[in-house]
C-alpha cells in the first residue's frame, strides 16, 4: 500500500483521508474553544497589544511561577530583548551551544556582540556543562572581560543542568538567558539566580531572563509569538520599554492613563516586537490546555519508546530525569550508523516515501556557512555535536495525533530499521 500523497492540514483531514494518508512532521492543536476566543476579539475592536495580552501574559507569569512576564511577537524578539535589557553590547562575548536554531546566536549579532560555541551533550543534545565551565574559565585567561551571558537552550523541552549553570553564573559574574522555545511546560530541580536553594521548578522562573516562543510549531501556538520572563523589575521594565518603540507607555496602559490620550514620549530608539490581542486570545487558551496537551504529548514519547527501545539499529532519547516534565516539543530518535546500510538522509527519505513526515533538529551552526566562515569553526571543534548531526531523525509528535497515527510510524520506522539492518 502505497501512502496518499495528500498533506493533511488538520487531524479532521487524516481522518477523511482514508486508511493510510499523509502523517505531517508538525500540525498545530487549535480547537473551537481557540477559534472563539479569536472570533470574540476580531468582535471587540481591540486587535493590537490590549486587554487579552495583558491577561495572557499574567496567566503566563503565574503558569511558570515568573514576577513578570512579557508578550512579544516571536521567540526571537523575546530573546533579543532580554539581552539588550542585560546591556549586552558591541564586542561583548555570549555563550552558545552549537546544537540550536540559527535565532539563538543571531540575536547576539543584533547587539554587535559574538557568540562563543560550545559543544553538547552526547545524551541530551543540551549544551555540555563541562565544556561550558571550561570555556568561561580559558576565556577568563585570556583576559574576557567582555564575557557577559550565556544561553542555555533547554532541546526538545528537556531542561538543562540549570543548577550547575547557575553556580557557573554565580561564581563569574555572568548572566543566564534560557532560550526556552521548546520548554513550555518543563520543570528542573535547580537553584534560580534569585534563590539559592535548589527547588523543582518551572523553566521561566530559573535564570536573569527566559524566552518562550508561540512560533505555529511550537507547544504553544499563537501563529506567531513569544514571552519573556524575568524576576528583575528593572529588566521587565527596559523590555517592556524596548518592545514598543521606546515609547514610554503601551497603547492600553497610555488609555488607561490621566494623562492626555495622545500623549507619549519616547525614551530610546526601540523596537515593533508588541504582541497582538489577537494572538494573545489564541495564546490564552492553549495556556489552559497544556496540562492535556503535554500529557498526550507525554504519552506519545512513551509509546515510541516502548516500541524502539531494543531494537540495535535505533535509540530512543533519554531523559536525563525522568521525575521532571519533559515538554515533548521534539521526539529525536537517534539512528546506530553501525548498524544500518543507509544513512540519516536515506532513512529520511525512507519515512517520506511511506508517508511519515520528519525533520532534523538541529543542523549545528558550526556547520551554517554564516557561523563556520564568520568564527572560523571546525567540526573538530565540536566532536559530539557533529557525530549526534549525522544520527539524528525528529518523529512526529502532536497532541492531534491518535493512536493510530502513532502507531503507523512506530511501523514505518521499526520497517526501515529492519529492512536496512546491517
Ligand atoms: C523556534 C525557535 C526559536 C525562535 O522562535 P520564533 O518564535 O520562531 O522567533 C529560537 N530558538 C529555538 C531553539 C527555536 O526552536
Amino acid at each position: 500500500m502505497t501512502a496518499s500523497s495528500v498533506t493533511p492540514r488538520s487531524a479532521a483531514d487524516v481522518a477523511a483521508l482514508g486508511a493510510i494518508p499523509r502523517i505531517p512532521f508538525a500540525l498545530p492543536c487549535i480547537g473551537e474553544q481557540e477559534i472563539e476566543s479569536v472570533v470574540a476579539t476580531l468582535r471587540s475592536g481591540w486587535l493590537t497589544t490590549g486587554p487579552k495580552t495583558k491577561v495572557f501574559e499574567e496567566a503566563f507569569a503565574q503558569a511558570v511561577g515568573a514576577r513578570h512576564a512579557l508578550a512579544v511577537n516571536s521567540g526571537t524578539a523575546a530573546l533579543h530583548l532580554a539581552l539588550e535589557a542585560l546591556g549586552v553590547e558591541a564586542d561583548d562575548l555570549v555563550l552558545v551551544p552549537t546544537w540550536t536554531f540559527t535565532a539563538t546566536a543571531e540575536v547576539v549579532r543584533y547587539l554587535g556582540a559574538h557568540p562563543v560555541f560550545v559543544d553538547v551533550d552526547a545524551a541530551t543534545l543540551n549544551v555540555d556543562v563541562a565544556k561550558l565551565e571550561e570555556r568561561i574559565i580559558a576565556l577568563k585567561r585570556e583576559g574576557g572581560g567582555k564575557l557577559k551571558a550565556m544561553m542555555p537552550v533547554h532541546v526538545g523541552g528537556q531542561a538543562c543542568e540549570m543548577d550547575h549553570i547557575v553556580r557557573l553564573a554565580c561564581s563569574h559574574g555572568l548572566a543566564i538567558v534560557e532560550d526556552a522555545a521548546h520548554a513550555f511546560p518543563t520543570t528542573v530541580n535547580s537553584a534560580s539566580v534569585t534563590e539559592r536553594a535548589p527547588r523543582s521548578r518551572m523553566v521561566g522562573s530559573v535564570g536573569h531572563a527566559t524566552a518562550f516562543s508561540f512560533y505555529a510549531t511550537k507547544t504553544i501556538a499563537t501563529g506567531e509569538g513569544g514571552m519573556v520572563t524575568t524576576e528583575d523589575d528593572k529588566m521587565a521594565e527596559r523590555i517592556r520599554l524596548m518592545r514598543l518603540h521606546g515609547v514610554s507607555k503601551d497603547a492600553w496602559s497610555r488609555r488607561a492613563s490621566p494623562l492626555p490620550p495622545w500623549y507619549y514620549e519616547v525614551l530610546a530608539p526601540g523596537f515593533k516586537y508588541n504582541l497582538t490581542d489577537i494572538a494573545s486570545a489564541l495564546g490564552l487558551v492553549q495556556l489552559q490546555r497544556q496540562p492535556a496537551l503535554v500529557a498526550r504529548r507525554t504519552a506519545i514519547a512513551k509509546r515510541y519508546s516502548a516500541a524502539f527501545s531494543g531494537h540495535p539499529a535505533i535509540e530512543p532519547p533519554v531523559l536525563r530525569r525522568p521525575e521532571d516534565v519533559c515538554a515533548w516539543h521534539l521526539y529525536v530518535l537517534r539512528l546506530n550508523p553501525d548498524r544500518l546500510t543507509i544513512d540519516r538522509d536515506q532513512f529520511t527519505r525512507e519515512l517520506d516515501a511511506r508517508g511519515v513526515g520528519c525533520s532534523v533538529h538541529f543542523i549545528p551552526l558550526h556547520l551554517q556557512p554564516y557561523w563556520r566562515d564568520r568564527y572560523r569553526l571546525t567540526q573538530e571543534m565540536f566532536p559530539v555535536a557533529s557525530r549526534e548531526f549525522t544520527r539524528v531523525v525528529s518523529l512526529p509528535i502532536y497532541p492531534d495525533m491518535t493512536d493510530g497515527m502513532v502507531d503507523r510510524v512506530i511501523e514505518v520506522v521499526t520497517e526501515v530499521a529492519s529492512k536496512c539492518r546491517r
